[in-house]
């Protein structure tokens, strides 16, 4: 068990990011004449395409009446459009027009400052970090605190250390390719759920390689069906 302090140390950090990435986030916004949950919207609808106004609501952690205010005022920029939901005709999806399409594209997804100290870990550091944030963001899904993540380790796609290569032990059935560590996804367009029993036999097959202990092949070494 870890030490309350040093735990709340790891949450500080965490908090700090929150608020640098939410600053960048309002400047941004500024800049366009939006608010910081009109971009938020925007950047959800750039990056899942054409959505409800319920699952933008969570994706973005607002109510739904919060959403759909922003939605207006996004509708009467032009940058957004209501249209029929092909998966039931009664509901409407919501869609970046071209003019938010263009708009996206000018935004830089994520502040150059992070990229940069991002790029500045080594191999282990990244494979860690990835892992840490894969276990954390998937505690916080199972508690319910946030939206089900669209990450390799929920997917049904995904064959943690299947492997015998140290630099790309897993393996993407979608693309029927094997990566590394390092490029694991945590917002991953191919994503499909797995099955639950499935989702937690391979995410515990994921865990029990310990990326500073082994060069990445699976203790078991046996093929998973
Ligand atoms: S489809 Fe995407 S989320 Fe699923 S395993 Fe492949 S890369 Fe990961």
């Amino acid at each position: 068990m870890q030490d309350t302090g040093d735990i709340e140390q790891v949450a500080a950090g965490f908090f700090q990011l929150g608020l640098y990435l939410r600053s960048k986030q309002w400047r941004n916004a500024e800049k366009s004449g939006l608010t910081s949950t009109q971009i938020s919207i925007l950047g959800f609808l750039k990056r899942r395409g054409p959505n409800r106004v319920m699952a933008l609501a969570k994706l973005v952690g607002i109510t739904e009446a919060t959403a759909s205010r922003a939605i207006s005022t996004l509708e009467r920029k032009r940058l957004v459009e209501k249209g029929a939901d092909p998966d039931d005709g009664r509901a409407t999806r919501i869609s970046l027009t071209a003019t938010g399409i263009r708009l996206m594209s000018r935004q830089s997804e994520f502040p150059e400052a992070l990229m940069a100290a991002l790029a500045g870990l080594d191999p282990i550091e990244s494979t860690v970090l990835h892992r840490v944030l894969s276990k954390v963001i998937l505690n916080l899904q199972e508690t319910g605190a946030i939206e089900p993540q669209r990450m390799c380790c929920t997917c049904r796609f995904f064959r943690p250390y299947v492997h015998s290569d140290a630099v790309r032990p897993h393996h993407c059935e979608f693309v029927d390719a094997p990566f590394g560590s390092v490029s694991l996804r945590l917002d991953c367009g191919d994503h499909i759920q797995a099955d639950e029993s499935v989702r937690k036999q391979r995410w515990q097959r994921f865990l029990a390689v310990k990326p500073l202990e082994r060069g990445g092949t699976h203790p078991e070494e046996a093929s998973e069906n």
